[in-house]
């Protein structure tokens, strides 16, 4: 049976890892942090219990396909969010509370966007098209180079290229009036880590997905059950995962990596090695790659970094929904201008889950636990956090406010990490919370390939390779890695 190691143990990692077990392979993984999951992770704090990152995905159908192939039981329950999320807006103090069932939907724009429904049906009809068009051709295929990706992308219908031409925001001020309606929709383009201002129209097909096809789902008991789900699986077959190592260097013979080194000079010898660190960051800091030097890496698009704060509350919060947006009065200023650190973080615009509405084991009872996530500069734009207890502060007011407690008062639990907790914790480059943007020439054949390039037996999975960001996409990442290891050494089956 061939020996696989996987360095990582994030969803991307540990997905490959019972795709491949199913296949006949022996696999280890290694992790440099102190628990499985990667992003994917989990906080216990002062009798709080906190999701990381990750609080809820779109596309659950994925993890369906990932348990049928990997031939094990669905590791977590789902649980649909209904309302999808509620965004409040600062200066006209409304809240939005956004349904999947379009009438309803529609009854909450009705003073802003009298056309609503019209309008919705418009977009999401055009939306839900290339997401069709595009699914299976595109986003769930690899590519043999950039030529075969073209010839690829030529055999999508030709009435979908302005999509590829216009920004998110665009498309958006194309089928709708409101300020609100606008600023609503293109919120999807901040789950992949960048504004609607520099979001290709092509990623409305995240508003279908949203909307139409599958809502958002977060899982019962926590979003880390997903992790502690896969990691039992794993156990019942053997797959073990070594902590507190980190590859730090590679040795080889012609094109194959005979083994990784970690930081304690112990050597990780396998017949092939799934890479499920960062892919530009691993090829650039452990395969040493000229193409991938630093200096190139920082001229790359990469998508926001995150500013999270974990609160344990001493009170019920009816007030805060389970999965908010709080947006401010300047939306196009702030997209615009939040990237490159030109603007004040004093009223930043940011995301909160009330974790224990739908989790009461998160908090004691009559306490909540609270989860902000405010997108922020990385650090090749701002390299000085020191103003990190500022930055949440500023957030507690404003959030205090808009929902009428003080929140300060009742604060019995508080942990802030900003962007450099991200980097050094899960090895993110200049802490970019999601990896490399998404834009057109980073994304297909032009994203990091799943497939090393100087060593035939070293295969990448994860966000910064194929297809993309987010949990669905490392799920699917798994799928894609998993095929190109078998183009290689063929089916053990
Ligand atoms: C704040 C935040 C909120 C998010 N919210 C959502 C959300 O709501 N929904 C959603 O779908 N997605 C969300 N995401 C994105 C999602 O978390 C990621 O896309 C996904 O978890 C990435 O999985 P991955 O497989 O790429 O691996 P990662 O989670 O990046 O795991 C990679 C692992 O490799 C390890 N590693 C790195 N270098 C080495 C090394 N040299 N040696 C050994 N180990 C190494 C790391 O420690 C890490 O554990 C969020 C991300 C962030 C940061």
């Amino acid at each position: 049976m061939p020996n696989a190691i996987i360095i990582g143990s994030g969803l991307g990692g540990l997905a490959t890892a019972l795709r491949l077990s199913k296949r006949g392979y022996n696999v280890h993984l290694v992790e440099q942090y102190h628990q499985a999951g990667g992003r994917l992770n989990q906080l216990k704090k002062d009798g709080f219990t906190f999701d990381l990152a990750p609080s809820f995905f779109s596309m659950s159908f994925e993890f369906q396909e990932f348990v049928n192939d990997a031939q094990i039981p669905m590791p977590f329950e789902f649980v649909e969010l209904d309302p999808l999320y509620s965004v409040n807006f600062r200066d006209t103090k409304k809240t939005y509370k956004i349904y999947k069932n379009l009438d309803k939907l529609a009854g909450e724009f009705k003073t802003v966007e009298p056309n609503f429904r019209k309008n919705i049906e418009k977009y999401l009809a055009s939306a839900g098209k290339f997401y069709h068009d595009t699914n299976e051709l595109v986003i769930h295929k690899n590519f043999k180079n950039i030529a075969h990706y073209l010839l690829t992308l030529a055999r999508v219908p030709m009435g979908h290229a302005p999509k590829m031409i216009r920004s998110f925001w665009d498309e958006v001020t194309r089928h709708f009036d409101s300020r609100e309606v606008k600023e609503i929709l293109s919120l999807v383009a901040f789950f992949l880590g960048a504004t609607p201002l520099d979001t290709p129209a092509l990623y409305s097909l995240l508003s279908y997905t949203e909307l139409v096809h599958d809502g958002y789902h977060s899982v019962k008991g926590g979003m880390y059950k997903i992790v502690e789900g896969l990691v039992a699986e794993m156990k019942k077959q053997g797959i073990d995962i070594t902590y507190h190592t980190s590859i730090e260097t590679f040795e080889h013979k012609g094109d194959k990596v005979t083994a990784f080194i970690d930081q304690n000079g112990k050597k990780w010898s396998a017949d092939l090695f799934v890479v499920n660190a960062d892919a530009a960051v691993f090829r650039n800091k452990i395969m040493k790659k000229k193409s991938f030097r630093t200096e190139k890496l920082d001229k790359q698009k990469w998508t926001l970094a995150p500013f999270t704060m974990y609160l344990g509350i001493d009170k019920k919060l009816p007030e805060l929904e389970h999965h908010s947006y709080f947006l401010g009065d300047n939306f196009e200023e702030y997209a615009e201008k939040i990237f490159k650190n030109n603007i004040s973080l004093k009223k930043p615009y940011y995301y909160v889950t009330n974790v224990s509405k739908n989790n009461t084991e998160a908090a004691p009872e009559n306490h909540e636990a609270v989860f902000i996530l405010c997108p922020v500069p990385d650090l090749r734009f701002k390299t000085n956090w020191d103003d990190s207890e500022e930055i949440g502060n500023n957030i507690l007011t404003d959030l205090g406010e808009r929902i009428g407690v003080d929140l300060h008062a009742h604060v019995v639990s508080k942990t802030i990490l900003p962007p450099p907790y991200w980097e050094k914790s899960f090895g993110l480059h200049r802490g970019s919370g999601l990896g490399l943007a998404h834009d057109l020439n980073q994304i297909g054949a032009f994203r990091p390939s799943n497939k090393d390039e100087d060593f035939k037996n070293v295969f990448y999975v994860g966000s910064s390779t194929v297809p993309g960001t987010g949990l669905p996409m490392a799920i699917i990442s798994s799928k894609l890695v998993v095929e190109r290891i078998e183009q290689t050494y063929g089916s053990l089956h």
